[in-house]
């Protein structure tokens, strides 16, 4: 039962083949079972399985949803009610929440139980999960391997069959990039689709949660519930939600898929180019157009995205001073340094990097060399789509340019570890959707994936396109070995 899809497990619960309380326990028993993966910074199993009885009541009365009943593994920077919610940092490793962000609301509201949180990177900065306050998360692939990051514990628990189903959030890569290392299905929906509110802020304008699971189908039940327009996020749009599951079937024949050349040159590994380019064949058997399009600005969105993220971060993380939110130091002298050795206790070296990056290029004297050119850079590099998605519906190429790389390889070399965003990040400094799917393995018989950039506000689309190939094909039903 706990190998299903969260769309079987909602016909098998409906039809009263199992409970969400045996579910709930059986994954509860499962994370156990494989700890060692790190997947997981808390658990809290009264909780879940009160959640999942209410469920079982909920589903005796008829009333259920699709999500009534399934439990979902929650990122650990999602504000949950009577919950520790630590952004996988020291500095808030005592913060018990005292209230739903809007996501974990809305999933209460579905009838969805919460499995426990899931490790990160220390407030999403990473790509490796290697900055996490609890420790790094092992690839289920190969031990040996980094799940990618941030939500790279939520990938892992996804991989492992440790949860049906996760949620991550996507500022540069962090959903996109560990789906692609850990072989599952993750989406970030476009800037605004999903509200922001109690989802602890890394940069503001280009953070954005999504779902992580198995199937495009499941990424399309979990997007319906987290979807939605709400007033306590000023960012979030007041835009019709479509019900992403029903035009999951249509035909895409006449898909006219743009191949962006850049993502297809120096630097990308040629066993994953190999997997990318039969994933575009399986396309055009299924009656797809292929174009070649350009994204000329692409090369900048790295040193871009690395003077606006560690802006916007240097600012959000400015609460942490141990008086409104946070670790306080047990001794100082003053107040001030109460804030420096509360401050230097309770952040890790990634995030100090990130603040000190972000505050120099704020500063008077630098602001207009660094931050606001970055600001035009991203304009050029929105334009870039706008012009690509002239001559086609879907842009696709690889998610990251290697599979997935072994723990400690980069730690200490963060342009070699930042790199490993270089075809993810310039989709969110455009705000666009961007997806990845289980296409393969490379020469290391690590997972590939395959990455779907769309119009604004068409994810419907692209999770067309992903559940096409995924009738067609079975890389999505592939799992690691010892954990199948
Ligand atoms: N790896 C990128 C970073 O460290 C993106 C992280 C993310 O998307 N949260 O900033």
């Amino acid at each position: 039962m706990l190998e299903k899809t969260v769309a079987e497990l909602s016909v098998a619960l409906k039809a009263k083949k199992v409970s969400s309380v045996e579910l709930t326990q059986g994954f509860l028993d499962r994370i156990s079972k494989y700890r060692d993966l790190n997947a997981f910074i808390s658990l809290d199993p009264e909780r879940s399985l009160a959640q999942a009885r209410a469920a079982d009541a909920r589903l005796a009365t008829g009333q259920a949803g699709p999500l009534t009943g399934i439990p979902i593994a929650q990122k650990d920077i999602f504000c949950a009610d009577g919950w520790l919610t630590t952004c996988g940092s020291k500095m808030l490793s005592n913060f018990v929440a005292p209230y739903d962000a809007t996501v974990i609301e809305r999933f209460n509201a579905a009838g969805a139980v919460c499995l426990g949180k899931t490790n990160m990177d220390e407030f999403a900065m990473g790509s490796s999960n290697e900055t996490s306050f609890y420790g790094p998360v092992k690839n289920p692939w190969d031990t040996q391997a980094v799940p990618g990051g941030s939500s790279g514990g939520s990938a892992a628990a996804v991989a492992a069959r440790l949860a049906p189903a996760a949620t991550g959030t996507d500022t540069g890569g962090s959903i996109r990039q560990p789906a692609a290392l850990t072989g599952i299905t993750g989406i970030k929906p476009s800037y605004g689709r999903v509200s922001r509110y109690g989802m602890i802020a890394f940069a503001s304008s280009l953070d954005q949660g999504g779902p992580m699971t198995r199937t495009a189908e499941d990424a399309a039940l979990l997007l319906n519930a987290m979807c939605g327009f709400d007033v306590r996020d000023s960012t979030s749009v007041d835009q019709p939600v479509p019900d992403f599951s029903a035009g999951l079937n249509s035909s895409i024949k006449g898909l006219k898929i743009g191949l962006p050349k850049e993502y297809f040159g120096a630097g990308l590994s040629a066993d994953v180019a190999k997997v990318v380019e039969a994933a575009i064949a399986e396309y055009r058997k299924l009656g797809a157009e292929v174009v070649e399009v350009s994204l000329p600005n692409s090369q900048l969105a790295i040193p871009c995205y690395y003077v606006l993220a560690p802006a916007e971060a240097s600012s959000n993380l400015a609460r942490f001073d141990g008086v409104r939110y946070g670790h306080r130091a047990p001794e100082y002298k003053d107040l001030s340094d109460m804030y420096c050795k509360s401050r230097a206790q309770g952040f890790g070296a990634e995030v100090k990097r990130r603040i000190l990056i972000g505050t120099y290029v704020l500063s008077a004297g630098y602001y207009d060399a660094y931050y606001l050119q970055a600001q035009r850079l991203r304009r050029l590099i929105t334009d870039d789509f706008n012009r690509a998605f002239e001559k086609c519906d879907v842009i696709m190429g690889p998610t990251t340019p290697t599979t997935a790389f072994n723990l400690g390889a980069k730690k200490d070399d963060p342009v070699a570890m930042y790199l490993s965003d270089i075809y993810t990040i310039s989709v969110n400094l455009a705000g666009l959707p961007g997806m990845s799917i289980p296409a393969g393995f490379g020469a290391d018989n690590r997972p590939v994936g395959l990455q779907l950039i769309g119009k604004y506000f068409d994810e419907a689309r692209l999770l067309n396109a992903a559940h096409q190939y995924q009738q067609a094909t079975d890389w999505h039903k592939k799992s690691p070995k010892g954990f199948a």
